[in-house]
């Protein structure tokens, strides 16, 4: 008998929401990360969880809807890591007419299902908070609801979620060689120690790497796929106000500038295509300066690439052509063979649609197992058992029971761990019963937390996925964060 009914080569949020579904629906599973889980693309997304309004004007009016439904089902299950969020767009006068931008919001409301989050709405921003970051020209903005999403912890809680339902979690483990029978073998290297593992079915759900696992350990024909970049990058804070600016760009495709760790404002994505190791992926000077010009045709406040504290780009697989449109589905394939074990193959997507993926590659093995029905759609995530409208109040609670916390720090940890912050933190009665600090919001609770539940191992997992406060932490803390993790008992 094999080891387990499911391996799923690849922890970012494909392959934990594969996990997840699986291990739900009762299937012995295992996931092999070869790194940090949401260690590539996954984390390095731009955080919207959307219908997407470019889509409406290619007439995707399903897709839209599907995706909008969706964007409910995650404020239900993870109101602490998705919120919703107003977005704004300035009417400019080369770009959209107005009445097109109206109608397009008026379908986008229509679509989405009813109540769900407040409807679009014409904003004169003349003398309106929305306007005062804007250069002067810009007098009307249309206004509309969607949502933002802390991309890396939605990996992270995926994957608790998926190991509380029996899922194993390995990462720091690389899967060398897969041989098909009527099992699969695995020959996965871990920590430096060879393993053998064996499934009665597999995943390939390696991203970037996806064809090249395909090719070199499977040893299958790959799937026709082009690499897309996608990256965005960060800056100080451009705006006072918490909307989402949709910035219509000259060659007609939306740019994004959101508030960010609150200093900061991410402004992205471009989109190119891509050839290379996917590891080595950044972005170029041309990429940055797109993103810069962009922002410059809106904001008053001018930014040049000397002005990014950051980028941030990961890269993922397309169907078909160089160039195509990233789809927000993503792939699923499915290979069955007599005598031989099943394989599925789940890449690219948006984020918004990585449940519903999910759910409809493993509904793929039903034939295969005895499996009770799709579920996941209506059981809250790790942290999430509360209706989104109580959000600010689990936020009050938090700082009424531990009085220590700032305001900030109290948002800040609701959104990270929402009603398991008591995890993290305690019976604390002040911040020095957390431990060491590492700048002004790390404490060495937390670190710990991250290391012996969310199969954090170095101060960048720590750092830039289990939380973003790399952003706000100097070298000197960095220093005595790695060497505080070394002295962290071993988790296996
Ligand atoms: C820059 C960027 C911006 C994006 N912005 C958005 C957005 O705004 N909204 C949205 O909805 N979507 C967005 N997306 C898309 C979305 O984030 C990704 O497509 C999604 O996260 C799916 O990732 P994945 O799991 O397929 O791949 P990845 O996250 O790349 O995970 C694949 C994993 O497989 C592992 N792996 C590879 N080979 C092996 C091996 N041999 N053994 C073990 N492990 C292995 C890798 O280490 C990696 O961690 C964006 C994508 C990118 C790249």
């Amino acid at each position: 008998m094999a080891d387990y009914d499911l391996a799923i080569i690849g922890g970012g949020l494909n392959g934990v929401s594969v996990a997840r579904d699986a291990a739900g629906r009762g299937l012995r599973v295992i996931l092999i990360e070869q790194g940090d889980l949401g260690g590539a693309a996954s984390a390095a997304g731009g955080r919207l969880i959307q219908g997407d309004l470019s889509v409406l004007e290619r007439r995707a009016f399903r897709r839209t809807r599907t995706a909008l439904a969706e964007r409910d089902v995650w404020m239900r299950i993870a109101p602490h890591l998705v919120r919703p969020a107003h977005f704004v767009i300035p009417a400019h006068s080369d770009e959209r007419p107005p009445w097109l931008l109206r109608l397009g919001l008026f379908l986008y409301d229509h679509l989405a299902p009813s109540g769900s989050l407040p409807r679009s709405a014409t904003i004169d921003i003349t003398h309106h908070p929305i306007g005062d970051a804007l250069q002067r020209p810009f007098g009307t903005a249309f206004g509309y609801s969607d949502c933002l999403v802390d991309d890396s912890r939605l990996v992270v809680t995926t994957a608790i979620d998926a190991a509380e339902r029996g899922a194993v979690i390995r990462t720091g483990a690389r899967c060398v060689r897969a041989d098909r029978s009527d099992i699969w073998r695995l020959v996965v290297i871990d920590r430096g120690h060879r393993q053998v593992i064996t499934a009665r079915s597999l995943a390939n759900a390696s991203g970037a790497w996806t064809a090249s696992v395909a090719e070199t350990v499977l040893r299958m024909p790959p799937p026709r796929t082009a690499a897309v970049k996608l990256g965005q990058i960060i800056v100080r804070r451009l705006f006072d106000t918490d909307n989402v600016y949709v910035l219509q760009n000259a060659d007609r495709r939306l740019v994004f500038a959101s508030p960010y760790q609150r200093d900061f404002t991410m402004i992205g994505t471009v989109v190119r295509s891509f050839v290379g190791d996917p590891a080595a992926v950044a972005m170029a000077a041309d990429e940055v300066a797109y993103l810069c010009d962009a922002a410059n045709r809106y904001f008053r406040e001018r930014i040049g690439t000397s002005d990014v504290i950051r980028s941030v780009a990961g890269v993922n697989l397309v169907t078909g052509r160089p160039g195509k449109r990233f789809a927000r589905e993503g792939t699923v394939m499915f290979d069955a063979r007599r005598r031989k074990a099943p394989l599925l193959t789940i890449f690219g997507g948006d984020v918004t649609m990585a449940r519903l993926r999910a759910e409809r590659a493993v509904s793929r093995l039903l034939p295969f197992y005895p499996m009770s029905r799709t579920w996941t759609g209506q059981a809250v995530l790790p942290g999430g058992d509360f209706p989104k409208e109580r959000f600010e109040i689990e936020v009050e609670d938090a700082r009424e029971r531990w009085k220590f916390l700032t305001a900030d720090q109290a948002l800040r940890l609701v959104s990270a761990y929402g009603s398991r912050l008591h995890q993290v933190l305690g019976e604390a009665r002040e911040k020095s019963d957390l431990g060491p600090s590492f700048g002004p919001d790390l404490t060495g609770a937390e670190v710990r937390y991250f290391m012996a539940r969310e199969w954090a191992r170095f101060p960048d997992d720590v750092l830039w996925r289990r939380s973003k406060l790399g952003l706000t932490i100097g070298p000197a803390d960095r220093e005595r964060l790695a060497a505080f993790m070394a002295e962290q008992p071993v988790i296996p």
